[in-house]
């Protein structure tokens, strides 16, 4: 009845105040609120929204739903974080991990897995053979403590309010909502104990959030919490109509990582590592200024130590490294690989994410509900990008599929998906703010 009394003062535009925010979390991993209530409260706050102050409490509570990390006293060792709200081909984490904890930073980057068409980090990882992501509290602890670094998911007994509360608001239309969104995510990231974190707050064609005012007030009020806990916190607004690099896929995407690792790769996941390393160097005080921390970033990520640090993590979370090697050095792990090419030359002026995004995940890289295994080797590599000259006969995306028909449908849509015309695109920045 208590309950009910909430559900209602929400629907009708009143407010909770803190205590009855954690009771409401409580109640949740308690099992004793009935989903239905807890269903129509989540559609209550989608509609009504939350003032500053209950976004705040609902975040605290949620983080404080389970078990935190903490980490032994350093100021020479900052813990940081890099969080994206999503995309296709947003590769950046596995890079970026490494090369933070060779520029001397403690890294428990906690991920999640891919839903829609959104890829998970999680998933990428464990395209690599053996490669675990399940690790206990203790031993990411441990991990990021001795060698800077831990790729996990969330542990079992880590912020259970919002792996109750995803799930209802998954299959209840309350997922967009920004206040839940910025409750979800920061409630995990708090839950890390950082000190710095950055936020990739995406827009565009596949992003959550298409516009860019949307964005912006994501970004604004996650920045706020964050800030609000005493993690200096930082977000970018990044643009998503694109796929970023030129691979979409699991094994693909960490294929194209390795690249990077190795000094090359594409250019605008390499832009986007160095500034999120450039941007936590100076978050921390560690660089000057973001130019400088770019710099240093640039020069440790040449250097091949991230690329030795990448390869001693999955050694120690149970990579097989000489299947991955094998893997590394063949054209595909996939059963069927299919060109599309271009009918005309010119230039490529559309390169539909959304659509690319939808066809990966067709293939199945990717999930339509969180039980759904997915494939490691599938997906499309070398996509051609708006700005980029063609040939006629050149290939514009290359399917990797598990069979001749998934690949044939996934080229029929591809083929309407990157479209080629006589002038250059006008181009737009890949970093908004
Ligand atoms: N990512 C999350 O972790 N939670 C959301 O609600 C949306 C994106």
């Amino acid at each position: 009845m208590k309950f009910l009394n909430l559900i209602e003062r929400k629907r009708d535009g009143g407010f909770l105040d803190p205590e009855e925010i954690g009771n409401f979390v409580a109640g949740v991993v308690a099992g004793e609120l009935p989903r239905e209530q807890v269903s129509a409260f989540l559609m209550a706050i989608l509609f009504r929204g939350l003032s500053d102050e209950e976004r705040r409490h609902l975040t605290l509570s949620m983080r404080d739903s389970g078990e935190t990390l903490s980490w032994a006293p350093d100021s020479n060792r900052p813990v940081v974080d890099k969080h994206s709200t999503g995309g296709v081909g947003d590769k950046v984490s596995l890079p970026l991990a490494p090369l933070l904890a060779c520029l001397g930073f403690r890294v428990p980057m906690i991920s999640g897995r891919g839903l829609g068409i959104t890829g998970g980090t999680l998933d990428k990882l464990e395209s690599i053979p053996g490669f675990s992501t399940r690790l206990e509290r203790d031993r990411i602890v441990e991990l990021v403590e001795t060698t800077g670094l831990a790729m996990a998911g969330q542990t079992a007994r880590m912020v259970p309010a919002d792996r109750i509360l995803y799930a209802l608001r998954d299959v209840t239309g309350t997922v967009p909502s920004r206040d839940l969104i910025t409750a979800s995510i920061l409630s995990k990231k708090l839950a890390e104990g950082l000190d710095a974190l950055v936020l990739d707050v995406k827009f565009g064609a596949a992003a959550f959030m298409r516009r860019i005012p949307d964005a912006e007030a994501l970004a604004t009020a996650l920045t706020q919490i964050a800030r609000g806990c005493g993690v200096n916190t930082r977000a970018v607004l990044t643009q998503m109509d694109t796929p970023l690099g030129r691979a979409a896929g699991n094994w693909l995407e960490v294929r194209e990582s390795v690249d990077c690792l190795g000094g090359a790769g594409p250019a605008d996941l390499r832009e986007l590592v160095l500034l999120f390393a450039g941007s936590l160097l100076e978050q921390t005080a560690r660089s000057a200024s973001l130019k400088e921390g770019i710099r240093l970033a640039s020069t440790v990520l040449d250097s091949g130590a991230p690329l030795a640090k990448w390869e001693s993590m999955i050694a120690a979370q149970g990579g097989d490294l000489e299947a991955y090697h094998r893997l590394l050095l063949g054209d595909s792990a996939a059963r069927v690989v299919v060109e599309v090419t271009s009918g005309s030359s010119g230039f490529v002026n559309r390169c539909d994410a959304r659509e690319i995004g939808e066809v990966v995940r067709a293939l199945g890289a990717g999930r339509l509900s969180p039980q759904d295994e997915v494939l490691a080797g599938v997906g499309v590599d070398r996509i051609a990008k708006p700005g980029d000259p063609v040939g006629a006969g050149d290939v514009l995306a290359r399917i990797h599929a598990s069979e001749v028909a998934h690949a044939e449908e996934a080229r029929r849509r591809l083929i309407t998906a990157i479209t080629v015309s006589d002038c250059p695109p006008e181009m737009t920045p890949l970093v908004r703010a």
